[in-house]
C-alpha cells in the first residue's frame, strides 16, 4: 500500500519561514523581524478584546458585520463590498482558491511576498516571476509576463520586503494593460504608512473596475497580528465568490470586535504613523552615514544592503546583531542574500541597532 500523496504542486512549495523571534538569546531582545508595531494596539482594542471574553461560548456573527460596517465608516466604503478574513493571508488564499488552478499562471515580482507563491502553488497553478527594477515592481515586466494562461497578478504596494511602491498612475497602467479576466490583487498591507501624494491604496481602482481587489490587514499599524484579522475591498462579483468558499465563521469574535474598536482610535493610528515616519527617516540617514545602502522605504521597515567582503556581509551582520539581542530579518529566501530587513522599532531599539551597526562596520 502506498501512502497518501498531496495534490500536484503542494510538495514543490518551500515552507514559509517566519522571521527569527529571538528565542534562545539571553538578555533583552528587540524583535525587528516581522514588521510588528513597537507601540502595540490601541487600549480601546485591548478593552474590546477583553470584553469579548464574556461570551466565548457563542459563535461569532458569521459575516463580520460589525467590523465591515466600522471599516465602511472609516474608509467611506460599502460594507457589502468588504470581506474579512483570519489575517489578510486567508484572503489571499481564498482569492487563489477561487480563481486559479492547474494550468493557470499567477504573476508576482522578484522580491514579492512569500505568501503569493504558496497560495499559487497550493492551488496547483504555476508561479511566474516578473523582474523588478531598482527593487521596485516594473509594470512593463509584469505585462510582458502575461500569457493566455495568466489568471491573477499579485502586487504588494508598498512591497515587502523592499519597502518600495509604485504610483497610482503605474497601477492604473498595469490594470489597463492586463486582460479583463485577470484578477489584480493589490496587497496594501502597508498603505497606512505611506505619505506620498502620488500613492493610492487601491480603493479608487477597486471602485471603478470589476476585476481588481485590495487586501488590508490589522497586523501592522493596528498592532493586532496575534488576533489574525484582515479584510478585502472588492467588486461585488469577487466578494460573492469568496463568501461562497470561506469558512462560515472564519473570523473570531474577539478579533472582529478588537479590530472595530482599533479603527475608532484615530489618535493612536496617527501616533504610530508619525513615529514610523520620524524613525524611518532617522534610520535611513544614520545607517547611510555608516556606508551602507538603504533602499528608500515608504513602509514601517527598511531594507539594508551589505557589502560582500568578508567581515562585512549581511550574514555576519545578522549574527553580530543577534548576539546583541537585535533580531532583523535575513532575506535569503526572498532572493536578497546581501540584505537585511529591519522593522522600525522603538526609539531605544532603533538607537541600539545604529550603534551596533557602527561597531560592526568599524571592526578591523
Ligand atoms: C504582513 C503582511 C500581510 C498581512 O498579513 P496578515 O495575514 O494580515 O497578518 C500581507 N501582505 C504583506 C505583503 C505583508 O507584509
Amino acid at each position: 500500500m502506498s501512502p497518501p500523496v498531496p495534490k500536484p504542486g503542494i510538495l514543490d512549495i518551500a515552507p514559509y519561514t517566519p522571521g527569527k523571534s529571538g528565542a534562545g538569546i539571553t538578555g533583552r531582545v528587540f524583535k525587528l523581524s516581522a514588521n510588528e508595531t513597537p507601540l502595540g494596539p490601541s487600549p480601546k482594542a485591548i478593552a474590546a478584546y477583553k470584553a469579548a471574553a464574556d461570551h466565548l461560548e457563542d459563535y461569532p456573527e458569521g459575516t463580520s458585520r460589525v467590523l465591515r460596517e466600522a471599516i465602511g465608516r472609516t474608509y467611506g466604503l460599502d460594507p457589502d463590498r468588504i470581506i474579512c478574513g483570519a489575517g489578510s493571508d486567508e484572503i489571499l488564499n481564498l482569492l487563489a482558491h477561487a480563481y486559479i488552478g492547474p494550468g493557470d499562471e499567477a504573476i508576482h515580482t522578484t522580491h514579492g511576498f512569500l505568501v503569493y507563491p504558496i497560495a499559487t502553488m497550493g492551488n496547483g497553478a504555476t508561479n511566474v516571476v516578473a523582474a523588478e527594477k531598482n527593487f521596485t515592481a516594473d509594470v512593463d515586466a509584469i505585462l510582458a509576463a502575461v500569457t493566455p494562461r495568466t489568471k491573477l497578478v499579485w502586487l504588494a504596494n508598498p512591497n515587502n520586503p523592499t519597502g518600495t511602491y509604485i504610483p497610482f498612475s503605474e497601477v492604473k497602467r498595469l490594470r489597463t494593460g492586463l486582460p479583463g479576466h485577470v484578477v489584480l490583487v493589490i496587497d496594501a498591507a502597508y498603505a497606512d504608512y505611506v505619505s506620498r501624494n502620488d500613492y493610492e491604496s487601491g480603493i479608487e481602482l477597486v471602485a471603478t473596475t470589476d476585476n481588481t481587489v485590495m487586501a488590508r490587514t490589522f497586523s501592522k499599524i493596528y498592532g493586532l497580528a496575534a488576533l489574525r484579522i484582515g479584510w478585502m475591498y472588492g467588486p461585488a462579483n469577487i466578494v460573492d465568490a469568496l463568501n461562497r468558499i470561506r469558512g462560515p465563521f472564519n473570523v473570531s469574535a474577539p478579533a472582529m470586535l478588537a479590530a472595530a474598536a482599533a479603527l475608532e482610535d484615530i489618535a493612536h493610528h496617527e501616533t504610530a504613523r508619525a513615529h514610523t515616519e520620524q524613525w524611518r527617516t532617522w534610520l535611513t540617514d544614520e545607517i547611510g552615514k555608516l556606508g551602507l545602502t538603504v533602499t528608500p522605504s515608504v513602509a514601517n521597515f527598511i531594507l539594508i544592503h551589505f557589502p560582500q567582503d568578508k567581515g562585512r556581509t549581511a550574514e555576519e551582520a545578522d549574527t553580530f546583531l543577534t548576539q546583541r539581542g537585535l533580531i532583523l530579518r535575513a532575506l535569503k529566501n526572498y532572493q536578497l542574500p546581501h540584505a537585511l530587513r529591519m522593522t522600525v522599532g522603538s526609539e531605544e531599539a532603533n538607537r541600539l541597532v545604529v550603534a551596533a551597526l557602527a561597531e560592526f562596520m568599524g571592526r578591523k
